[in-house]
C-alpha cells in the first residue's frame, strides 16, 4: 500500500459543486479498508510520539480522517465548524471564498494555553480555509505544530498563503 495507490483512488468529479470546479472525491479511499488504513497511517507514523495533544479538524471532510487519527495518536479532537453549529462560546473567523465569504468557529476553551495542535483537512486548495482555521487555533490558545492535508492542489499555491506554517500533504495534483 502506497501514496501512489491512494492518489490513484481519488476520483475526479467535474463541475461539482458548481460548473468549472474539478472536485476531488475521497470517498473511494474511505470505503476501502486498506486505503483508509493507509491514509490514517501516513499521518499517524509521522506524528506518533511527537507530543501532539489535540488534532483540530475542519468541517466537514476533515472530520472523516481526523477522528481516526486523534484516536490513534491518543490525542484529543477539536472540531472547527461552520458558523452556528458549535453550542458553547466561540471565536469566529471570516474569510474570502471564490464567490462570497465563509465563517468558521471554534470553542473558546478548546485548548490549554500553548498546547501543541495538529490541524488536519482533506484537501488544500487556495489555503483560505486552513489559514482561518490556524488563526482560530491560535486565538483559542493552541500552538499550531503543522498543517496536514491528504491532498494538495499545488497549482492553486495555497502554500504561499500558509508560508508561516509547516505543511505536510502526501498526495499532490
Ligand atoms: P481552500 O480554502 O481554497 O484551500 O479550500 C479548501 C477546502 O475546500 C477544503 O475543506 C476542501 O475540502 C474544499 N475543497 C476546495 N477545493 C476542492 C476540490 N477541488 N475538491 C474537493 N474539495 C475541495
Amino acid at each position: 500500500m502506497s501514496v501512489r495507490a491512494l492518489k490513484a483512488a481519488v476520483r475526479d468529479v467535474p463541475d461539482f459543486p458548481k460548473p468549472g470546479i474539478l472536485f476531488k472525491d475521497i470517498t473511494p479511499i474511505l470505503k476501502d479498508p486498506a486505503l483508509f488504513h493507509e491514509a490514517i497511517g501516513l499521518f499517524a507514523r509521522r506524528h506518533r510520539g511527537k507530543g501532539i495533544r489535540k488534532v483540530a479538524v475542519i468541517d466537514a471532510r476533515g472530520f472523516l480522517f481526523g477522528s481516526a487519527l486523534a484516536y490513534t495518536l491518543k490525542a484529543g479532537l477539536v472540531p472547527i465548524r461552520k458558523k452556528g453549529k458549535l453550542p458553547y462560546r466561540t471565536f469566529e473567523a471570516t474569510y474570502d471564498l471564490e464567490y462570497g465569504s465563509a465563517t468558521l468557529s471554534i470553542h473558546t476553551d478548546a485548548f490549554e494555553p500553548g498546547e501543541p495542535v495538529l490541524l488536519l483537512d482533506d484537501l488544500l486548495a487556495t489555503g483560505g480555509t486552513a489559514l482561518a482555521s490556524a488563526e482560530l487555533i491560535e486565538r483559542a490558545g493552541g500552538r499550531v505544530v503543522e498543517l496536514d492535508f491528504l491532498i494538495e492542489l499545488s497549482f492553486l499555491k495555497g502554500r504561499e498563503k500558509l508560508a508561516r506554517y509547516p505543511i505536510f500533504a502526501p498526495i499532490r495534483f
